[in-house]
C-alpha cells in the first residue's frame, strides 16, 4: 500500500518505520527541514511507565482553579475566549473521578509498558544509541504527607505489576549521590527501576536514517494544509508542495492535529500544553544527576541527556504560543541550583518551549476513523517519548488488518 505519514515527530518518523518494515510505500511529509524540531525536540527524555498517572483527577479542579490566581511553576491555567480550551476543560473536568483517574491511568500504563518493549526492540534492530539510560528514574517529594499520598497513590500502578520502591532521604541519596547537599529538602522517593532516559530527538533523527534504508521518502519544508475527501475515503492531502496521493493516511501532527483533522470533517480533542525546557552544559561539572526524575514538588523532570542536563516544567494553557523568556525558566532553574548544586553550568543555558498533544482523559488517540483509509496516531500528551513505539506498531497491526498487540479500549477515537 502506498501510504502517507503527516508529522515527521518521534510520532510520525517511528509510525514511518515499522510502516515501511510491513512492506508499505511510505511517505513523510513535515513543514520543518528536518525531523523532530517541535515537541520532539527537547523533551525531559523520560521513559516512564512509573510516571503515566492521567492529569485528571480528583485534585485537579482545585488546582486549576488555584492556578488562575497564582503564578505557579507547575500550572498556568487562564479562562481565554477560546471555544476549543472550553470544550476541552469540559471533557478534563468530567474525568476528573478517581475510577476515571484510575481507568485513564491504566490505559496510559498498558500503552507505556507495551512501548518500551518496542523502543528496545527497534533501538536492537536499527543499532540506534540515542543514550537509553536504563537505571531506573527517582521521582522526589520534599513533604512527607505528599510523599505518604504519592506512594498510597501509586498503588494502582504497584498493583499492576511496576515494582515502586519507597525511599527514605538516605537511600535517595543512595541512588542518586548527586541529591547528597540536598538531602535535608527530601522527605522521600519514590524509585521506578523499569524507568529509563535518552534522547528522543537523537532517536528521531537516526530512525529517519534507518527509514531511508528502508525506502521511507521524508518530504521537508511541506506545510499541511487540508485533507481531500470523497465520500468515505481520503483521496490527497494538500500542501505546500502540492497535493500527495496516498491508499491510506495516518494523521501524526502532535498538538497540530485537530486543525488537519478539522478539514476532513473530524473533531479531534487535543489542546496544547505549552511546556518549557532549559538545557544546561555539564563541562566538567561532577554533580550531575546519574539517573532521572522528577521534583514532585514543583513537577520539574531532570536527566542526563549525553553531555548535557536537561531539565523541564510547567503546563502552561497559552494556546499555540510557543513564545517564552528567561523568567520562564528562573523557577526551574532554582530547582536544579537546589537539588543539584553543582550540576553543570548554570551560567550558560539554553531554552526551549514546545505544546504537548494532551487529549482531555489522558491517553493517546489511536487507530481508525470514519474515513475508511485515515488513521490516528496523536494525542500522545505528556508522555509521547514514552508512547511512540508502542503506538507505531499498534497503527501498522491494525493498517494490516492484524489485531492490536495491546486492548485498545480506551485509546480509540469513539470514546469521545
Ligand atoms: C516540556 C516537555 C517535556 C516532556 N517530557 C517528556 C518525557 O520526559 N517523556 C515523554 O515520554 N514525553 C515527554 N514529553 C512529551 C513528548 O515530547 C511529546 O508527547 C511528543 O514529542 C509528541 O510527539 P509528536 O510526534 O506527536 O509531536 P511533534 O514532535 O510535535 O511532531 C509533530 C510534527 O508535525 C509537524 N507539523 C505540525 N503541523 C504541521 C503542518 N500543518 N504541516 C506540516 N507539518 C506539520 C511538526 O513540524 C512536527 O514535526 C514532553 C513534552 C514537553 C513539552
Amino acid at each position: 500500500m502506498r501510504i502517507v505519514v503527516l508529522g515527521a515527530g518521534v510520532v510520525g518518523v517511528t509510525t514511518g518505520y515499522c510502516l515501511a518494515g510491513d512492506g508499505h510505500e511510505v511517505t513523510v511529509l513535515d513543514r520543518q527541514p528536518g525531523p523532530g524540531r517541535e515537541t520532539s525536540f527537547s523533551n525531559a527524555g523520560l521513559i516512564a511507565p512509573g510516571h503515566v498517572y492521567a492529569w485528571a483527577s480528583p485534585r485537579a479542579p482545585s488546582i486549576l482553579l488555584k492556578s488562575l490566581w497564582r503564578d505557579d511553576t507547575a500550572l498556568r491555567f487562564r479562562l481565554k475566549p477560546d471555544p476549543a480550551l472550553w470544550l476541552w476543560s469540559l471533557k478534563f473536568l468530567a474525568n476528573c473521578t478517581a475510577e476515571r483517574n484510575r481507568r485513564n491511568t491504566l490505559v496510559k500504563l498498558r500503552l507505556a509498558l507495551f512501548s518500551r518493549e518496542e523502543l528496545h526492540r527497534i533501538s536492537a534492530e536499527t543499532g540506534i544509541d540515542c543514550g537509553l539510560a536504563a537505571q531506573g528514574a527517582l521521582y522526589i517529594y520534599r513533604d512527607k504527607a505528599h510523599f505518604e499520598t504519592g506512594f498510597a497513590n501509586s498503588a494502582m500502578l504497584r498493583e499492576h505489576g511496576l515494582t515502586i520502591e519507597a525511599a527514605d532521604p538516605d537511600r535517595c541519596v543512595e541512588l542518586e549521590p548527586a541529591l547528597a547537599q540536598a538531602r535535608d529538602k527530601i522527605a522521600g522517593g519514590l524509585y521506578c527501576p523499569l524507568d529509563e532516559s535518552g534522547d528522543c530527538f537523537q532517536f528521531t533523527e537516526e530512525l529517519t536514517q534507518a527509514a531511508v534504508a528502508h525506502g521511507v521518502a521524508f518530504s521537508w519544508d511541506t506545510r499541511i494544509d487540508a485533507l481531500h475527501t470523497e465520500r468515505d475515503r481520503v483521496t490527497a492531502v494538500e500542501t505546500s508542495r502540492g497535493r500527495f496521493v496516498a491508499d491510506a493516511f495516518v494523521l501524526a501532527l502532535g498538538s497540530y492535529s485537530p486543525g488537519v483533522a478539522r478539514t476532513a470533517g473530524l473533531s479531534l480533542p487535543i489542546y496544547p500544553v505549552k511546556g518549557y525546557s532549559l538545557t544546561i552544559p555539564i563541562d566538567g561539572h561532577n554533580g550531575s544527576p546519574r539517573i532521572p526524575g522528577v521534583d514532585e514538588a514543583f513537577l520539574v523532570g531532570f536527566a542526563r541527556i549525553g553531555g548535557r542536563l536537561r531539565l523541564t516544567a510547567t503546563a502552561d494553557f497559552a494556546g499555540y504560543d510557543t513564545r517564552h523568556s528567561p523568567s520562564d525558566f528562573a523557577p526551574m532553574l532554582r530547582v536544579a541550583r537546589e537539588l543539584f548544586p553543582d550540576g553543570g553550568d548554570y551560567e550558560h543555558p539554553s531554552y526551549w518551549s514546545c505544546l504537548r498533544p494532551m487529549t482531555p482523559d489522558g491517553p493517546p488517540i489511536l487507530g481508525g476513523t470514519k474515513l475508511r483509509n485515515l488513521w490516528l496516531n496523536t494525542g500522545q500528551g505528556h508522555m509521547g517519548w514514552t508512547m511512540a513505539s508502542g503506538s507505531a506498531r499498534i497503527l501498522t497491526e491494525l493498517i494490516a488488518g492484524r489485531p492490536s498487540p495491546v486492548a485498545l479500549d480506551g485509546m480509540t477515537a469513539d470514546r469521545f
